[in-house]
């Protein structure tokens, strides 16, 4: 089953890339494990996902020594900076940087340990009350601090959009993030390391792509209701 339902997802992938004149190699489709079993995970691996996301750090430590070593994980949970120590040096990216202090910390445990931690920053574009991020007007001066910390390299930007029943409803706001991410680009504050533009799940991924998502996240289109 999971098999199956990765398969069909990489092809909406690939056809939505198509209709907007965009090469499918683009688009990273995000396998988002989280509360499955390690078993359904394999079932993914071998239909050809190599990346997942789960949202809770532990999660992410019982998994990964039990799966094949050339998945990259995903951290696109909100984290707390108690938990950095044990995540930073063990994920390929983590999505959601939500505060200075956040990167601050894992900028210091990645220096300890010797390494450069890839992170995009969560911006709540719908500014939703119960969600984490920055506001929209808050990236520039976050990224203009970030990037003096030697130990993070922003790659890129990410939104958790409002769960809507049609996935139009947020076209506005994948729109907005896209905007964002181009502004930031274009005044060079990343010094030209941002390439990422995390946005979509189940619901509204091929809207996202339309609207010029590189990161796709699904979980429930793959692996079912959780
Ligand atoms: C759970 C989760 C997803 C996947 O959601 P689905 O609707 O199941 O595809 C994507 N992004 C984040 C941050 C999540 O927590």
């Amino acid at each position: 089953m999971v098999a199956r339902q990765y398969d069909e997802i990489k092809k909406r992938v690939e056809a939505a890339c198509l209709r907007v004149g965009r090469r499918p190699e683009e688009v990273t489709l995000i396998a988002v494990s989280k509360t499955k079993p390690v078993e359904m995970l394999r079932e993914a691996y071998e239909a050809g996902a190599r990346d997942f996301g789960e949202n809770k750090v532990q999660e992410i430590l019982t998994k990964e020594p039990e799966l094949p070593e050339d998945i990259r994980w995903h951290m696109i949970g909100h984290l707390q900076t108690n938990k950095v120590r044990q995540i930073v040096g063990k994920t390929c990216l983590i999505h959601s940087v939500d505060s200075l202090h956040l990167a601050e910390t894992i900028h210091k445990e990645s220096v300890k340990k010797g390494i450069v931690t890839q992170i995009l920053l969560e911006v709540n574009v719908a500014e939703e009350e119960s969600k984490f991020g920055f506001h929209a007007e808050e990236v520039e001066n976050a990224l203009k601090q970030i990037q003096e910390l030697s130990g993070v390299c922003v790659r890129g930007l990410m939104t958790i959009a409002p769960f809507v029943d049609n996935s139009e409803d947020n076209r506005p706001v994948f729109q907005k993030l896209n905007k964002l991410y181009v502004d930031m680009k274009s005044k060079n504050i990343d010094n030209g390391t941002m390439n990422i533009l995390s946005m979509g799940m189940t619901g509204d991924f091929e809207v996202a792509i339309e609207e010029g998502a590189t990161m796709v996240r699904v979980g429930t289109g793959i692996f079912g209701a959780r």
